[in-house]
């Protein structure tokens, strides 16, 4: 469905005056697809799972049902599991300013921060809980939070939490939770691992699905360049100089790249921070802040954090490191073009990685537009295959090679690689 087909308002949705007054209050007239299609079947009180990138208005989809069905007591009813401290103190936020001038009260609890104000808000009786699923087994064990009389359980990007471990913890706050919740699961992806969970923990639920490859990427410009390692940040320079990004996310695929290149840019340029999951949390709430309020103008980050990136102001992501997942790289450039904005991407490929990026391309059904700059080329057309070819060619020799010398090891000069990437999607 497209933003055209459902402009019907928020009034068609059925939702409570204060509510839709709020709305109005803060701008949101229209719902965006997700909110159209999942915000009806949530209302009817099943168990829904909405398939969807961040970005499209994902969090307001389970937030108006479950502020719909609030009752007055001042006990835990709503309870949201989020991956990660960003994306849960995002989620708070985003209550925060639906809720508005109405008398609902909320707490946000994640690890890395103390527990007393976090205590204390419970203490407030707060009917709406977010967080992470560790803090959260945390203050249940120590009595601070009773979850026995909720009403709707929400676990947000639920493949992130399970692609970070969280499994454990999440089936342990479910099984403690009442049978007759509602549980409501939003996901980008339908992995096998959160098929699991929902056939375990949801009751019939109806799938809203808004996985439309194109929802997130379709107004994303989508370049790679085909470069080599050590000349990358050269590249990144040029393209900063060209491109002059309003703000620019750029994602490695490690810490100490994150590090290393965030170090490397604050030589040459301003307005340059990193984020990775060793800073402290208080250094990253306060990098987060400077960089939605526009203060940095470049953000270094690994996927980790920049999964909960929700800054409007986005115009560019670089993959500096090419994804190695291909979900993950729809999830990076989806912090560019928020709420139908357009954005550009631009992924640096080595010519090792010709394989990762064929990959990418086959997930979101699309190719990678070569780009080029002064000195730099793009992956042109048969510039993957000639890689390949090469490649393909270097294991032939080196296999060559090997059935030369007079004592093979078993299986030895066989292709090591692994022959593509084994999807994780169902279907
Ligand atoms: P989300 O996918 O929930 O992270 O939302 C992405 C961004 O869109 C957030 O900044 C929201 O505040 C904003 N947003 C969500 N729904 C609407 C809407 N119906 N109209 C305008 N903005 C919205």
């Amino acid at each position: 469905m497209s933003l055209a087909e459902c402009d019907l308002g928020f009034e068609s949705l059925d939702l409570r005056p204060e509510i839709l007054a709020n709305l109005r209050k803060i701008g949101y007239h229209e719902p965006s697809p997700i909110q159209a299609a999942f915000i009806p079947e949530a209302l009817r009180g099943i168990d829904v799972i909405g398939q969807a990138q961040t970005g499209t208005g994902k969090t307001a989809s389970f937030l108006l049902p479950a502020l719909e069905r609030l009752s007055e007591g001042r006990y835990p009813q709503v309870l949201v599991l989020g991956p990660t401290r960003e994306l849960v103190l995002q989620v708070h936020d985003e209550a925060k300013r639906i809720i508005g001038d109405m008398d609902v009260s909320l707490a946000c609890i994640y690890g890395g921060e103390g527990f007393d104000k976090q205590i204390r808000a419970l203490q407030r009786g707060a009917q709406i809980v977010v967080g992470t699923p560790g803090r959260l087994i945390d203050m249940i064990r120590r009595g601070h939070l009773d979850i026995r009389r909720l009403t709707t359980v929400i676990l947000d990007e639920a493949d992130r939490m399970l692609d970070i471990g969280f499994r454990p913890d999440i089936e342990r706050i479910l099984r403690q939770t009442p049978k007759e919740r509602q549980t409501l699961l939003l996901s980008a992806t339908m992995a096998d691992e959160v098929m699991s969970i929902t056939n375990r923990y949801m009751v019939d639920p109806v799938i809203v699905d808004l996985s439309s490859k194109e929802i997130s990427v379709d107004r994303i410009e989508q370049h790679c360049f085909r470069v080599d390692e050590e000349r990358k940040l050269k590249l990144l320079m040029r393209l900063l100089v060209r491109e002059k990004p309003r703000q620019c996310l750029i994602f490695c695929q490690m810490k100490s790249s994150v590090r290393d290149l965030a170090e490397a840019l604050g030589k040459r340029i301003r307005g340059v921070m990193a984020m990775q999951g060793d800073m402290p949390q208080n250094k990253r709430t306060k990098v987060m802040k400077a960089f939605r309020e526009g203060q940095i103008r470049i953000l270094v980050a690994t996927d980790v954090v920049g999964r909960g990136i929700d800054v409007e102001g986005i115009s560019h992501v670089i993959n500096y490191d090419v994804p190695e997942d291909p979900d993950a790289y729809v999830h990076r450039i989806g912090r560019t073009g928020r709420m139908g904005k357009d954005g550009r991407a631009f992924t640096f490929v080595t010519a090792v990685q010709s394989q990762l990026l064929t990959d990418i391309e086959k997930h979101i059904n699309k190719m990678l537009i070569p780009d080029s700059i002064e000195g730099f080329i793009g992956c042109l057309p048969g510039g993957k295959e000639r890689a390949e070819k090469a490649l393909a060619a270097k294991r032939a020799r080196a296999s060559m090679a090997m059935a030369r010398r007079p004592r093979r090891s078993p299986g030895g000069g066989g292709s090591r690689r692994p022959k593509g990437r084994v999807s994780r999607r169902r279907g």
